[in-house]
């Protein structure tokens, strides 16, 4: 497999703030890359680093085997579509996704007719004469697309792409751009602080938190076997259970993650673990049950056809069999 993308120890350091620590990173070419983190991670400054709009205080990246740190944006096979897209006003949407081609002296036939392409990929065949604010955002943002593409590139750097629309357009653009990607068999790298998001649409996840990535791996591996507290709370919310709890759950004796979902509530005769309903919050299609054991809260996401529990009542915990997940770091 050919490896798009290297970091080697790369870090960039603002005077005392590391924004990217000594991260060592390997993207495989033609696959869906999240970096996944909350706010202020690192994940737009390592998005930077690869497209050259800024350098590596120290360590090397090698873009396709070639070390490429100071390589300016413009020499590299890489491309950005921004949050905000930076759509020229007043030029035309044609002209919008032309603009790379002009600027690198290709002829206005040629160039409409390729930007005439991009435009029916990402679905706006009729669109080419008017101007960004007569299209919605969700037009706007295949047109960054389609300006981005027209370049050829063969990463694609997309730095929460889907940020400014509204959640029924994101699922449905989700979908397309996982679609856009397997079609064109392009690398995409794409920052989301989103995990529902980076964990429908990636073939691998690198989450990162204080400039460093702490887990990477499928979107299994880190849903389901986060290494650390740091990823099983942020990678869906996972309960976070001590020794002794899991040991009498029939897990190890050591913290352990679990889902919510894998949790489930019997009647309290008999049960090695028990606790008090603390809370129930209807969620539509489930409930969230908050359980109390000891100084401990677990949270059980529950279908709202299954048992009816109130506030107050003592309950037994279960869990499913292999759903107690040693974690690596253990304090
Ligand atoms: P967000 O999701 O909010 O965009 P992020 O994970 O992309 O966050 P970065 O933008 O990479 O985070 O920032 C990482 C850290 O580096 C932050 O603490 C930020 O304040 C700092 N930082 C980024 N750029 C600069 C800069 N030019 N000068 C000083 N500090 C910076």
């Amino acid at each position: 497999m050919t490896v798009a993308v290297e970091f080697k120890k790369v870090s960039r350091h603002f005077g005392a703030v590391k924004a990217v620590d000594e991260v060592d990173l390997k993207i495989d070419e033609g696959s869906f890359f999240a970096m996944l983190g909350p706010s202020g991670s690192g994940k737009t400054t390592s998005l930077r680093l690869i497209s050259g709009f800024d350098q590596p205080s120290a360590g090397s990246i090698h873009i396709f085997g070639e070390a490429c740190e100071t390589a300016p944006p413009n020499r590299r096979p890489v491309n950005t579509v921004f949050q905000d897209y930076a759509l020229f006003p007043h030029l035309s949407i044609r002209d919008n996704v032309a603009y790379g081609l002009m600027v690198r002296g290709v002829r206005k036939n040629l160039r409409h007719q390729e930007a005439d392409e991009m435009l029916s990929l990402v679905k706006l065949d009729n669109f080419g004469d008017r101007k960004p604010a007569q299209l919605s955002g969700g037009q706007r943002q295949r047109v960054a697309l389609a300006r981005a593409l027209v370049n050829k590139p063969r990463v694609l750097l997309l730095d929460e792409p889907l940020g400014a629309l509204d959640l029924k357009l994101r699922e449905q653009m989700q979908e397309e751009l996982k679609a856009l990607q397997q079609r064109l068999g392009i690398t995409f790298v794409f920052v989301t602080h989103d995990q529902t998001e980076a964990l429908s649409m990636a073939d691998k996840i690198a989450v990162f938190n204080a400039g460093g990535i702490v887990q990477i791996g499928t979107p299994e591996e880190v849903y389901h076997r986060p290494r650390t507290k740091f990823v099983a709370d942020f990678v869906g919310s996972s309960n976070l259970v001590p020794p002794q709890i899991s040991l009498d759950l029939g897990g190890q004796s050591c913290w352990s993650s679990l889902k919510p979902e894998a949790l489930t509530l019997t009647k309290q005769e008999g049960a090695k673990v028990v606790g008090t309903v603390k809370s129930i919050r209807y969620l539509g299609a489930t409930n969230r049950v908050m359980i109390q054991v000891g100084e401990t809260e677990l949270s059980a996401l529950l279908s709202n056809t299954a048992d009816h529990w109130t506030r107050g009542d003592f309950v037994g915990l279960q869990v499913k069999p292999g759903a107690l997940y040693a974690m690596e770091e253990n304090t």
